[in-house]
């Protein structure tokens, strides 16, 4: 038997095109980081670029009841990755719903809460 064993051509295409397509995909994950490219999307909902990017938490998929961690208020989710922070509260915070982190990454010194929160006597637990 020669060097080459069991390895056929047709093994090598196969994992090089395999290779080809997880670099590929690498560094357009790269790119969406580096550049924020749906950073209008990722507003919207109310995403830090790491859980807007990042992806990869595990869901069971099952309707699950969850509180926002600001407010109070009762929603249902789609799946058990249930967020934090109601839509609302995100926007008031200007948190990312589902990891608190802040959404624009910046370093905070303390929990910064606006006027209407404060009169709500609305407490945001420090994570
Ligand atoms: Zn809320
Ligand atoms: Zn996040």
């Amino acid at each position: 038997m020669s060097a080459v064993g069991k390895v056929t051509f047709a093994m090598i295409a196969e994992g090089t095109r395999r290779a080809l397509e997880r670099r590929g995909d690498v560094i357009a994950k790269a790119l969406l980081f580096a550049n924020d490219t749906k950073k209008e999307e990722r507003l919207k909902e109310m995403l830090c670029p790491g859980c807007a990017y990042g992806g990869g938490y595990l869901a069971g998929q099952a309707l699950t009841r969850w509180n926002c961690f600001a407010c109070g208020k009762e929603g249902m989710h789609h799946n058990t990755a249930v967020p934090r922070l109601c839509l609302e509260c995100a926007k008031e915070l200007a948190l990312c719903c589902r990891c608190l982190a802040d959404i624009n990454l910046e370093i905070r010194r303390r929990v910064r809460i606006r006027k209407g929160e404060a009169k709500r006597k609305t407490t945001v637990r420090r994570r």
